[in-house]
């Protein structure tokens, strides 16, 4: 089992050190999170790489998932798309059977812990049982809620205020709130499965097992099958590089149990990609990370071309792999690409095109790129920089008067 004694030569000695220290701080304390989904999408890959360590620092940490049928994820999706701004049509009954399951949850779900970590609004309403505990509760949004739906902030503003502290990712999404808000970015773990170094031969091993050229140039999607996505856009892009250049476009992504909208994605990514045979649309099971890996250490580009990302984990994927990026410049993309200095920014398909034409017909820029990029996540997206945040964070909810600061 990894330790964080492994994590040196990536994030430096010190790092690790004063993790150590902090958490003389926090030991024994109880940490409960809860989210919606064990896999698939960005906050389970967070949450399975960050609780094992927070053992590790004495933190005493679980992970909980809420219960709810089809029609309750089918309303948190409308959530989740109408909080990033998406036009989606919302109706009483929706908001109706969001609070029925919630109440579900609330009389059913073990609760306890000094910390209750609830993470994005699938969860949220189990505040309401706040009163009767004695626990501080954090709200985790790992959306962009920079121009949310004020119909669905609105019905959710009653339970957010009632939280000890509440944490976004980046500074663009932060709201007018009567509690304490937090900027804490998302990370990788640079050891795990997903992102530690592969060997060649494992590599060529995953690609044959795709049926992948692996002498042709790849450009490489990873991404759940979801509208905000856009593996449609991404297919447009990549049609109009392969006029000039001869490649291939992987698109590569699983479900994630809270998405009932990934069925109908795939379908359409899939009959759109039917016409075109270098493109491969791989619907690959959770959990395979060594084959995300090796996809993406394979490609000769990444691409992300999100309409809306509260964060875009895959990003910092790519980069700290050294891949060229081509990413939108939306949400918590920005963060992590300066552009042309550690990747290629985006604001159409055919911006897409141009950035991932210009890649791929350059590869010592592409490879600038992808080393810049690298550097950057070493320096500010590694799991050891958020575990020192979030540990800086609970001390923070028993110091209110007195903000811890290293
Ligand atoms: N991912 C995965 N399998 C897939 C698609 C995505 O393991 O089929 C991972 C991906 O590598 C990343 C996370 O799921 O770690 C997605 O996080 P991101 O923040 O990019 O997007 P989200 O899905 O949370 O919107």
């Amino acid at each position: 089992m990894l330790q964080l004694k492994d994590y040196e030569e990536a994030a430096g000695a010190q790092a690790i050190e004063e993790l150590y220290l902090l958490a003389e701080k926090t030991k024994g304390l109880s940490v409960q999170n809860i989210n919606s989904t064990a896999v698939g999408g960005g906050v389970a890959e967070i949450l399975n790489r960050m609780v094992p360590f927070f053992k590790e620092l004495g933190v005493n940490a679980r992970w909980d998932v809420i219960k709810g049928g089809e029609s309750f994820y089918k309303v948190t999706k409308k959530f989740h798309n109408a909080l990033h701004g998406k036009e989606e049509s919302l109706t009483p009954e929706d908001f109706a059977a969001f609070l029925e399951t919630s109440e579900m949850n609330e009389r059913t779900m073990e609760l306890g812990g000094d910390v209750i970590f609830v993470h994005d609004p699938q969860p949220i309403s189990l505040v309401n049982r706040k009163a009767s505990m004695n626990s501080k509760w954090i709200w985790r949004c790992h959306i962009d809620v920079s121009h949310p739906d004020p119909r669905v902030w609105n019905f959710l503003r009653p339970f957010i205020d009632r939280y000890d502290s509440s944490v976004f990712s980046a500074p663009a999404f932060s709201q007018e709130l009567p509690i304490r808000q937090f900027l804490i970015s998302p990370s990788i773990d640079p050891l795990s499965d997903k992102n530690k170094e592969l060997s060649q031969n494992t590599i060529d091993e995953v690609l044959q097992r795709f049926h992948i050229d692996p002498e042709k140039p790849i450009v490489t999607q990873i991404s759940r099958f979801d509208y905000l996505k856009d593996p449609l856009g991404v297919i447009e892009a990549f049609e109009m590089v392969q006029r000039h250049v001869d490649c291939q476009l992987i698109l590569a992504g699983g479900e994630a149990t809270d998405d009932p909208e990934s069925v109908e994605v795939l379908a359409k990514t899939r009959e759109r990609a039917s016409v075109n045979p270098d493109i491969h649309v791989l619907a690959i099971p959770s959990g395979s990370d060594i084959e995300i890996n090796a996809l993406q250490r394979a490609s000769n580009v990444i691409i992300q071309k999100s309409l809306k990302e509260g964060f875009g984990l895959t990003v910092s994927e790519a980069l700290w792999k050294a891949k060229p990026m081509v990413a939108s410049a939306v949400g918590g993309i920005t963060l992590q690409i300066a552009h042309r200095y550690s990747g290629l920014l985006c604001h159409s398909i055919e911006g897409a095109a141009y950035a991932l034409k210009q890649l791929l017909q350059n590869p010592g820029y592409a490879k600038k790129l992808g080393e810049n990029g690298r550097e950057h996540v070493r320096q500010n997206f590694l799991l050891t920089r958020h575990l020192r945040d979030y540990l800086l964070l609970f001390l923070s909810l028993f110091h209110t008067e007195d903000i811890v600061r290293l």
